[in-house]
């Protein structure tokens, strides 16, 4: 039987399964101090914890379940890794350098089943969800590189926007959320991380239920139904009309700012047009509003083109004239696939075309 991760546990449920075991509450904190403060590679580097503890640990968990398969740094000090899971499956996770700290963004499925139609993740399907364990890993093993660089650098800011729905893969990437920001250990600021949701309505009033001071991204993409199912079908099953009282709902009972990602598409969602429509479904929600103007990273196989420089600009003026918040969103990694899903993409691909190379 393959082996779970112990970066899965919170520190709660460690406590407690130490204790069903037999050992001391007080092992769970040194346990969490050498696997989150001092970051060992290894339970039998666990210097004052006792033998038996270490036993038990190493019967029933792996510290390191993903392998790095590729490592890319962009000239901007993006650094793009590719880890191969237990199970031969790919994910990405990218570390990106900002004035304000080192951003972490982290995958939650391997694929996705939202399947919107301009995204390199979507065109793949979902295989299987992560667990809490492989998300929390991905963290641990940029850190871990920070680490080995020496500069006494830590991962600050996360976004929850690599491959996946992390609504669709709600308890799982609410843990990873629990255990990142646990004090004790890596204590990421909650104000500093962000998740970023397609729009799964019903997930929307169970995360603004949990009381978290996360950050919530939607992705919202179009002003209106016709639109917006038409490049994210996921639109069938939350239209507008049921997507926009739940974000009502979340700024009633959270107070907290949401953004909206838009990502323009040439001549598909970036006229003054829908600028304006866009206009009318956030205005009485303007004060909690933000707008995140995303230039589009053409992906392989599909049909749209990044918006022309002047559309972009007037799409950006039209909300700004109309008190909507907004901002264009500045790439970061563009030279080395940063964008969601593309490394992946191209990696299955390549163990395709081996597979291929290897029957003929
Ligand atoms: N599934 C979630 C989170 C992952 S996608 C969601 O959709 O919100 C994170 C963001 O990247 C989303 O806003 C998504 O629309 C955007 N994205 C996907 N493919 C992109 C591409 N090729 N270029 C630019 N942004 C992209
Ligand atoms: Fe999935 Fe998000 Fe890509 Fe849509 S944009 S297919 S929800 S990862």
């Amino acid at each position: 039987m393959r082996k779970e991760s112990i970066y899965g546990l919170t520190y709660d449920r460690l406590k407690d399964w130490l204790v069903e075991n037999g050992q001391k509450r007080f092992r769970a904190d040194q346990v969490w101090d050498w696997l989150y403060c001092k970051r060992v590679k290894s339970f039998s580097d666990m210097k004052n914890v006792n033998k038996d503890t270490i036993h038990l640990l190493e019967d029933h968990y792996v510290i390191q379940t993903l392998d790095e398969a590729v490592k890319q740094e962009s000239k901007d000090g993006t650094i793009k890794f590719l880890f191969e899971l237990q199970d031969g499956n790919y994910i990405e996770t990218v570390l990106m350098r900002f004035d304000y700290g080192l951003s972490v963004c982290v995958t939650t499925q391997v694929g996705c089943n939202i399947g919107c139609s301009f995204c390199a993740s979507g065109i793949l399907r979902k295989n299987r969800d992560l667990s809490s364990g492989e998300i929390v890993e991905q963290i641990m093993n940029v850190q871990h590189h920070l680490d080995d660089q020496g500069k006494n650098e830590c991962v600050s800011h996360i976004v929850v926007m690599g491959i996946g729905e992390p609504f669709d893969n709600y308890d799982n990437t609410l843990d990873f959320l629990r255990i990142v920001n646990d004090q004790k250990g890596l204590s990421i600021g909650a104000r500093h991380i962000t998740v970023s949701t397609s729009g799964l309505a019903d997930k929307i009033y169970q995360f603004a239920d949990e009381n978290l001071q996360v950050n919530l991204a939607l992705s919202i993409h179009a002003p209106n139904n016709e639109l917006r199912t038409r490049i994210m079908k996921i639109n069938k099953a939350y239209p507008l009309e049921k997507l926009m009282p739940a974000i009502d709902y979340y700024l009633e009972k959270t107070n907290r700012r949401i953004t909206f990602e838009y990502i323009l598409l040439d001549d598909v969602n970036d006229h003054v047009e829908e600028a304006k429509q866009l206009v009318e479904l956030l205005k009485d929600k303007r004060h909690l509003s933000y707008v995140n103007l995303i230039p589009y990273n053409p992906v392989a196989d599909h049909p749209y083109e990044r918006s022309r420089k002047q559309n972009i600009l007037k799409f950006y003026e039209t909300l700004l004239e109309n008190g909507i918040n907004c901002g264009v969103r500045v790439e970061q990694g563009s030279d080395i696939d940063a964008a969601c899903g593309q490394l992946r993409s191209k990696q299955i691909e390549k163990a395709k075309k081996k597979k291929k190379a290897s029957v003929s």
